[in-house]
């Protein structure tokens, strides 16, 4: 008996496809790989397909943006995003989910399903799966992959093993491990000749030690932040600012954290700090003015502030607003200086920075460059975007070539 007739302990498969990871990027090639009258088997470690998908966007899924392009992706991904998004970009994926059922609207740019329900976006997902028959394995932790005799073996650490002609990797980065992801595909991918460009954390809260974040822990405003390395800006963004007793963290703070994490995780940088501008609605010399006026008219300290930021923060920020002297008052409140010890880690990072080096990976096929028949999409692959829609773009994007392009390797 051949070795791929040994491992295929499932009956009624012949040479199938094989998609390793049941999130958004594989999910969607099992799929393409499906509608391409491919046999298909999807495996999955856990119980359940897309735990993050239904995790996204706070439940809402945010499942891509209206401004699609590679400008919203690390430079190192751009021509390989790109390529992809030329051949699958905004309009074959919005197409994609409303061929399946599921209207969208934007939100600013950001689109979201009609219902404002992520599980909608998986329901119409898996609905599709079952109607092209795809095998879905689930509690199918896959340990290795080898070639042997034309067959990719995958095993698992049950002990059962498949074979199938083509593979398509899937697992996503090492974000929200609860959630299935941890990065250990990452090995299995080295194994077979890829390079990894470390992984970190992204899109993730940050540590401060500063006695305000303590003081001010639950309090959210509106602000501009800028990250600084080794006192030069590296990202800025606005938006929710959320003091919390470890640090800081909302939306901006998302926002700016990958290149500090970068910083930490991969250049041992300790020079880390977010400047916060808490008042950004306005400029320095209007602020100057302003509390200069309130001075004169007697207010007391920690009533300097009322009306430009939270009632909360006169008292908090007290011991700045005693010397009533507007200048510094204004400078403490345009550029507050927070030094960044560190990040919240994988357990709170949206997504990943880094994974397989895409210079492995040939651009229009999502194929390995090290074995042939060997396909990758979504966040396994050194390819990171914006919040705000982007990250899932690119599993859907990624996914849906992979699995055409893993149908057709015969
Ligand atoms: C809380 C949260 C909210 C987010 N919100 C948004 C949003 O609104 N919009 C947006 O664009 N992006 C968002 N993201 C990011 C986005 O969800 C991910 O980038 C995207 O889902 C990645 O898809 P993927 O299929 O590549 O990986 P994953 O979704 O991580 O899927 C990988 C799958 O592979 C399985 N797996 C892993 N290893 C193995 C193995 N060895 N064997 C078998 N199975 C394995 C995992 O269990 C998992 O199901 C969010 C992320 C998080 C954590």
């Amino acid at each position: 008996m051949s070795i791929a007739a040994q491992a295929n302990t499932l009956e009624g498969h012949n040479n199938p496809v094989i998609v390793i990871g049941g999130g958004a990027a594989g999910i969607l090639a099992a799929i393409s790989a499906g509608r391409s009258g491919s046999d298909v088997i999807l495996c999955e470690r856990m119980n359940r397909l897309g735990r993050k998908v239904l995790a996204s966007g706070n439940g809402r899924c945010n499942l891509l943006n209206d401004r699609l392009d590679s400008s919203f992706y690390n430079p190192s991904s751009k021509h390989l995003v790109e390529t992809a998004f030329s051949r699958f970009g905004k309009r074959e994926i919005l197409d994609f989910f409303l061929e399946l059922g599921l209207h969208v609207y934007s939100d600013g740019g950001r689109i979201f399903p009609v219902t404002n329900q992520s599980s909608s976006v998986l329901k119409v997902l898996e609905m599709e799966l079952k109607r092209l028959s795809v095998c879905v394995e689930y509690n199918f932790n896959v340990t290795g992959i080898t070639y042997a005799n034309g067959s990719f073996i995958v095993s698992s650490d049950s002990g059962k093993s498949l074979a199938g002609r083509s593979v398509v990797i899937a697992c996503g980065g090492k974000s929200y491990p609860a959630l299935g992801s941890d990065g250990s595909a990452y090995k299995i991918a080295k194994n077979l000749g890829h390079t990894i460009v470390e992984p970190v954390p992204a899109a993730v809260p940050l540590l401060a030690k500063n006695e305000t974040c303590h003081v001010l822990q639950g309090q959210k405003i509106c602000a501009h932040v800028k990250g600084l390395v080794d006192g030069k800006t590296v990202s800025e963004a606005s938006g929710d600012l959320l003091f919390t007793k470890y640090g800081l963290s909302g939306t901006a703070i998302l926002d700016i954290s990958r290149e500090l994490s970068v910083a930490i995780n991969r250049h041992n940088t300790t020079d880390l700090a977010v400047r916060v501008d808490m008042a950004p609605f306005i400029n320095r010399d209007e602020l100057e003015t302003e509390i200069s006026e309130r001075v004169k008219k007697g207010v007391a300290a920690e009533d300097l502030l009322i009306g430009i930021l939270p009632n909360k923060f006169g008292m908090a920020l007290k011991k700045d607003l005693i010397s009533k002297d507007p200048a510094s008052i204004a400078e403490s409140l345009k550029e507050r200086r927070f030094k960044v010890t560190g990040t919240r880690g994988w357990n709170e990072a949206d997504f990943t920075a880094g994974g397989i080096d895409v210079k492995g990976i040939c651009e229009k096929s999502l194929e390995s460059k090290a074995r042939s028949g060997l396909f990758f999409s979504g966040e396994i692959l050194d390819v990171d975007g914006k919040r705000g829609g982007y990250n899932l773009a690119w599993a859907w994007s990624s996914g849906f070539i992979a699995g055409q392009e893993a149908a057709a390797y015969a």
